[in-house]
């Protein structure tokens, strides 16, 4: 089966390993590069993007990640995950380094500025068709806003005009917490890249 790595520098790590392990992968918690070289793919939760990018240098991670991101190793990102897969970050701290694997420019802590966190239903795409079993209830988390996505981004769900799931060929980023509802279909969506790859 797949081994399904989940950065666990900080944030939240088991949600998202149980969501792996009921589609059948194994999930693997990666605190350091001999975790992330005996994995197919990485899961890069939500927390605090600023932390993880430090804890991203002081894991020596940072170089083996940007590695096997530009091998093409599968990515999903959620909320801070999507900061860190981001080409430009606005509103992050100076000290704060993203890896730039998916052409977006995100706005930290910008959705809603009057709302800290907010649920929403929307309808995903996939490959450019409706994705089958409804609405997926969508949990936001003083969760970034997509400000711009490049050309080679497909937009697969929005509220509003703003993108908030987004995928690169095998990156793909949502603004919102998939691990926090029992739904499982994006993170199956996410384990179908891998074939592909
Ligand atoms: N606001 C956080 C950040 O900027 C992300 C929040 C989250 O991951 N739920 O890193």
């Amino acid at each position: 089966g797949l081994k399904v790595g989940i950065l666990a520098l900080q944030g939240e790590v088991s949600r998202h390993a149980a969501a792996l392990r009921a589609l059948g992968a194994t999930p693997v918690e990666v605190r350091g590069p001999a975790d992330l070289a005996g994995v197919d793919g990485l899961v890069l939760p939500g927390g605090e993007s600023t932390t993880m990018s430090k804890l991203l240098d002081s894991s020596d991670l940072r170089a083996p990640l940007a590695a096997r991101l530009a091998d093409g190793m599968p990515a999903l990102g959620t909320c801070a995950g999507m900061i860190l897969l981001a080409t430009e970050v606005l509103d992050g701290r100076a000290d704060q380094q993203s890896l730039g694997t998916i052409d977006v420019t995100v706005r930290r802590n910008a959705f809603g500025r009057q709302v800290n966190s907010f649920e929403a239903d929307l309808d995903l795409t996939w490959d450019g068709a409706a994705v089958d079993g409804g609405p997926f209830h969508a949990v936001f988390i003083r969760a970034p806003v997509v400000e711009a996505a490049g050309p080679d981004v497909e937009v697969l769900a929005r509220v509003g005009e703003h993108p908030v799931l987004a995928r690169q060929g095998p990156t793909v980023v949502a603004s919102f917490h998939p691990e926090l509802t029992d739904d499982l279909r994006l993170h199956r969506l996410f384990l179908s890249t891998f074939e592909e790859n």
